[in-house]
């Protein structure tokens, strides 16, 4: 996965604002697609890091949804700071931004 995004320009991320991710495909594009659509707790997906089970969850359901590449570029592109997406969670977002700034 990561070698994917790193393909497309880590260092684009975070964007000033959404305008900026006009290189990146719109949710209306995918959304259908996403494992999550439809869950009984989307607020798993913005779970404190401590509600363990419900982070693990989203996670796992990230795991096996079929547009996670594309939902985690999105996330990069737009800079989103909360919430997990494409299967990483905001600390494991900004730990890959800093590793991918600082190579
Ligand atoms: S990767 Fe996760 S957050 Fe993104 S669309 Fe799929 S299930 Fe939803």
């Amino acid at each position: 996965m990561s070698a994917v995004i790193r393909d497309k320009g880590p260092e684009r991320w975070p964007l000033d604002n959404i305008e900026d991710a006009a290189g990146a495909a719109r949710p209306g594009s995918w959304l259908p697609a996403a494992a999550c659509f439809g869950d009984p707790d989307p607020d798993a997906w913005f779970a404190d890091v401590r509600e363990k089970a419900r982070v693990e969850h989203a996670l796992a359901t990230c795991a096996g949804c079929p547009v996670r590449v594309q939902c985690l570029d999105f996330a990069m592109r737009i800079g989103a700071q909360y919430g997990t997406w494409g299967g990483l969670t905001e600390q494991q977002r900004a730990e890959q931004l800093r590793a991918w700034r600082a190579s």
